[in-house]
């Protein structure tokens, strides 16, 4: 069963009918190994070559620096294991931004327990943007990569790349971006930002899961992840996943078509949702800057309640949304995304991501501000500390003259 209203892009789009029919031909009609010398395999690999043009034309690279993945995640641990594997000569130091995906984060843990790295993780402050003098003063004269997101998941900002991977020319250390949220949703090129390997995955722009891609500015050394038949010029071996490489780069096509059109589209929406929630919902706050942002992100945190709980109440009521804390794991640990931005863990868990796409409507919109405040209004009436009660807790605590806390701070993680 599916949700009336999607509002959760940032998780995963649905596949565009043009695309998912067009990778149907690569399952039914050429299902030929590319690897094959005859006619039936050699068709097939002039597709995948073509569409390994049009995914390096998307951002301005060499078809021969495109290297297609499983997914995002895997073109994350490529770049961030295979750079530091191959530059390990010169240092073990790798700089990486406190708010990546844990598909960034979770390889430069691995690194420094298995593999003897130093990883300086970097911090912005709470609007979520960093500021690249933070990236110069953690370098080091063993930094051999640095590592910061182009978009972020959660809170949508947008990351001055172009200043810091200038820095990190200036000191010849290799510079990667994690662009899978925003390849597809804003203009992203790889010269003019001086990116040296770029994350992408087709699921976030209207592409099939389970495929993604990895750039590699040529001249650049990288160990290799998976070791076998040598395809992909023997980076990434494995029998290719024709359609899903075909469908990755069909949508990548339409979506950067339509760049113009989603900002323009999605910005208003969002504003709409922005306006909507603070004028009719006390007791919450916008997360993150307000205009280096992904256009579809509107990012809140709502005083009292849980985030979770909101999600699950907007479920009810046909709206899909996502908030912060859960996170990809299902856990109930706020999110680092939010704690790296001084958030308390209180305020962590009030959080909910509303994340727009291009087939969203203003209808969808004033329907959900419609529903909001009636579910935020009944949580709050549940919470052990709606306003009302806190007034009462904080009088009664003067009353009994007990030097008080915040009622924030009786809020356990778990609550
Ligand atoms: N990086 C970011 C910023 C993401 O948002 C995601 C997925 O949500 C990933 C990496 C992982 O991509 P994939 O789902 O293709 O493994």
């Amino acid at each position: 069963m599916k949700n009336k209203i999607y509002f959760d892009h940032s998780a995963t789009t649905p596949v565009l009918p043009e695309v998912a029919e067009e990778m149907n031909r690569y399952y039914i009609d050429e299902w030929g190994n590319p690897s094959s010398l005859y006619q039936t395999g050699q068709s097939v690999k002039i597709k995948v070559d073509e569409a390994r043009a049009k995914v390096a034309d998307a951002i301005g690279a060499d078809p021969k620096e495109i290297v297609f993945s499983g997914s995002g995640t895997e073109a994350d641990n490529y770049a961030i294991k295979g750079a530091y594997r191959a530059k390990l000569k010169k240092g073990n130091h790798i700089i990486c931004f406190g708010l990546e995906h844990p598909a960034v984060i979770e390889p430069c843990k691995y690194l420094e327990k298995k593999e003897g790295a130093e990883v300086t993780y970097v911090y912005p402050d709470k609007t979520g943007v960093l500021d690249s003098d933070a990236i110069e003063e953690a370098i080091t004269d063993k930094t051999i990569l640095i590592t910061v997101m182009m978009a972020n998941n959660v809170i949508g900002t947008i990351q001055p790349i172009k200043e810091i991977s200038k820095i990190a020319r200036d000191h010849k250390i290799t510079f990667h971006t994690d662009a899978v949220q925003a390849v597809g949703n804003i203009k992203v090129d790889v010269d003019e930002l001086g990116i040296d390997l770029l994350s992408m995955s087709a699921h976030k722009f209207h592409g099939p899961k389970g495929v993604g891609a990895l750039y590699v500015r040529k001249g650049m050394s990288l160990n290799t992840l998976i070791h076998g038949g040598s395809q992909e010029r023997g980076r990434r071996s494995g029998t290719e996943n024709v359609a899903g490489i075909i469908g990755l780069s069909r949508a990548l096509e339409i979506a950067n078509k339509e760049i113009d059109f989603k900002k323009e589209h999605l910005s208003r929406l969002r504003d709409r949702v922005v306006k909507g929630v603070l004028d009719n919902i006390p007791d919450v706050s916008y997360i993150g800057d307000t205009k280096k942002r992904l256009p579809g992100n509107a990012c809140f945190s709502f005083k009292y309640i849980e985030g979770e709980s909101l999600v699950l109440h907007l479920d009810m009521a046909g709206i899909a949304t996502s908030s912060g804390s859960a996170c990809s794991s299902k856990s109930l640990e706020p999110s680092h995304v939010l704690l790296g931005i001084g958030m308390s863990a209180v305020e962590a868990h009030g959080s909910l991501r509303v994340t727009l796409g291009r087939s969203s409507t203003e209808e969808e919109v004033d329907e959900f501000l419609e529903v909001l405040p009636g579910v935020v209004d009944r949580l709050r009436q549940m919470s052990p500390f709606n306003a009302e009660k806190e007034e009462e807790y904080l009088d009664e605590t003067e009353d009994h003259n007990i030097a008080h806390e915040h009622p924030d701070q009786h809020f356990s993680a778990e609550s």
